[in-house]
C-alpha cells in the first residue's frame, strides 16, 4: 500500500488486543488488485466499481463527525469517506452499538446516553456532508443515493440493551432510520440469551432463549420495518426469533462455524434457519472470529504497540504519522514472517455460507472500527479486493452483486413490506 498519511487501521488492529466492541470520485490506480486466477474476460476491478457494495457493519468511535475525527479526511479510523470511495465501497450501515451493562434503571439510562452519543455521530456526518453521503431509510433508497454519485449511509442498532424494559423507543428508533436491531451483544440481556453469555455476571451456560420482553421486541420490530438482526444471539433465541418473526431476519455479521469454530459464528443448521426465513448472513471479516491467529502476530502486535505507546487510548489519539507508519510496517513484517487470517479465509466462510444456505441468503461485512479486518482488507480502502477474490473463486457478475448487495436489498424490502403502517 503507499504511504497515505495516517491512512491506517491501527486503531481496530489495536482494537484486537482489546474485547470486541464493541460518493463518488475517480477510483484510484488499481495496480495488483486483480488475482492472477480470475478469468481474463473480467475484469475484476471494474466490475467491483460497478457493483452497488453495501457492507452492513461499520462501528463509529465516540468522536466520530468532530474535528479529532473528520469523516472527510483521511483519518485513523478503517472507514471515513475518502476510503470509502477510494475503495469503491458504496454503502454502509453505521452502528449505534451499545455494550451490554446491568439490567437496572442505572444501566439503561447509561445505554440510552450511550446509544445517544453513537447516533449523534452518525448525524454530525450526515450533517455536515450532504453532498457526499445521505442516510437511506429504504432499500429503494440506498439505489437512489447511490446513483446520485453519493455514498449511502444506513443505520443499525446493535444491541437492544439501550430500549430497557418495554419496546416503546422503537418507533423513535425507527423514525431516525435504525434499519436493523440486534437483540443482544455479548452477554444475556432483558430480551435473550447471548453466544456468548457473561457467566461471571450470573448468565446461565445455555441460552434461555428469548424473554416475554424479547417476543414483543420481534414484533416491534416487524412492525416498524426493522431487521431483526441475529448476529451476537444465541442459538435458541436466534431460532425462536425466526420462528417469530413476520419478516427475514439479517444475521449483520457472523461467520460459518463450519469453517471456524467460534461461537459468534452460525452453525450449519442455523445458516439454513436463515435460508427457510428468506434472510441473509453476512459473512464477517473480523481476525479472531475466522480463522486462528497466528500466536507470533498476536504476542508480536502487543509488543509493537508497547513499544509505540499505542496500547492506551490516550498513546494512540498522541500517535503521529510516523508511529503509525512504525505500527503498519510492524506488523507487516509480522505477517511476512508468520501469516495471518486473511481474505482468502473470509471467502472461505462465504464459500461455506453459500454451499449450505444458497448464494440468495450470504452476504458481507467488515465490522470495521469494531475489530474487523483481515490480512487484505484492512480497511474501506482495500474492498476491491473483497471482488477479486470472489472473481477468482468462480463467482459470477450476478452473484457478486448478490454478496454485496442484492440479498440484503431484498431483505429490507421484506422488512418495509411487513411493517405496520397506520
Ligand atoms: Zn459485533
Amino acid at each position: 500500500m503507499s504511504k497515505r498519511l495516517a491512512s491506517v487501521s491501527a486503531a481496530a488492529l489495536l482494537f484486537a488486543l482489546s474485547a470486541c466492541s464493541a460518493p463518488e470520485q475517480a477510483p484510484v490506480e488499481s495496480a495488483g488488485v486483480e488475482e492472477a486466477g480470475a478469468p481474463a474476460e473480467l475484469d475484476a476491478h471494474a466490475l467491483h466499481f460497478e457493483t452497488l457494495t453495501l457492507d452492513t457493519h461499520v462501528d463509529i468511535g465516540p468522536d466520530y463527525g468532530t474535528p479529532s475525527l473528520d469523516p472527510d479526511e483521511h483519518t485513523h479510523a478503517q472507514v471515513d469517506l475518502p476510503k470509502m470511495v477510494e475503495g469503491g465501497l458504496d454503502a454502509a450501515f453505521f452502528i449505534v452499538y451499545v455494550g451490554q451493562g446491568e439490567t437496572t434503571p442505572e444501566g439503561y439510562e447509561a445505554a440510552r446516553a450511550a446509544a445517544e452519543e453513537k447516533y449523534a455521530g452518525i448525524s454530525r456526518m450526515l450533517a455536515a456532508y450532504p453532498d457526499r453521503i445521505a442516510l437511506a431509510t429504504t432499500a429503494d433508497e440506498v439505489e437512489e443515493i447511490a446513483a446520485s454519485g453519493r455514498l449511502v449511509a444506513l443505520i443499525g442498532m446493535e444491541n437492544a440493551y439501550p430500549l430497557g424494559e418495554s419496546v416503546e423507543d422503537v418507533p423513535m428508533w425507527a423514525e431516525r432510520g435504525v434499519r436493523y436491531a440486534s437483540i443482544t451483544h455479548f452477554g444475556n440481556n432483558q430480551f435473550g440469551g447471548s453466544s456468548n453469555p457473561n457467566t461471571d455476571a450470573g448468565d446461565p451456560e445455555e441460552d434461555p432463549g428469548l424473554s416475554d420482553l424479547g417476543r414483543e421486541l420481534v414484533a416491534s420490530l416487524n412492525d416498524h420495518g426493522i431487521v431483526v438482526d441475529v448476529s451476537h444471539v444465541g442459538k435458541t433465541t436466534m431460532l425462536e426469533a425466526i420462528e417469530l418473526s413476520r419478516a427475514p431476519v439479517m444475521a449483520s455479521h457472523s461467520g460459518a462455524r463450519g469453517v471456524y469454530d467460534n461461537a459468534r459464528n452460525l452453525d450449519d443448521e442455523q445458516l439454513r434457519a436463515i435460508r427457510d426465513n428468506g434472510g441473509v448472513a453476512q459473512m464477517v471479516a473480523f481476525r479472531r472470529y475466522i480463522g486462528e491467529m497466528p500466536q507470533a502476530v498476536t504476542d508480536g502486535q502487543r509488543a509493537l504497540a508497547v513499544e509505540l505507546n499505542l496500547h492506551t487510548p490516550e498513546g494512540r489519539a498522541a500517535a503521529t504519522p510516523d508511529i503509525i507508519q512504525a505500527y503498519q510496517d510492524g506488523m507487516a513484517a509480522l505477517r511476512a514472517e508468520h501469516g495471518d487470517v486473511d481474505i482468502a479465509i473470509l471467502a472461505d466462510h462465504i464459500d461455506h455460507a453459500v454451499e449450505v444456505a444458497g448464494i440468495e441468503h450470504v452476504g458481507i461485512a467488515s465490522d470495521f472500527d469494531g475489530g474487523g479486518g483481515v490480512g487484505g482488507w484492512e480497511d474501506a480502502s482495500e474492498t476491491p479486493a473483497v471482488t477479486a477474490e470472489l472473481v477468482a473463486r468462480g463467482y459470477t457478475p450476478e452473484e457478486i452483486e448478490m454478496l454485496w448487495s442484492g440479498n440484503v436489498l431484498r431483505v429490507l424490502r421484506a422488512a418495509e413490506a411487513a411493517a405496520v403502517t397506520d
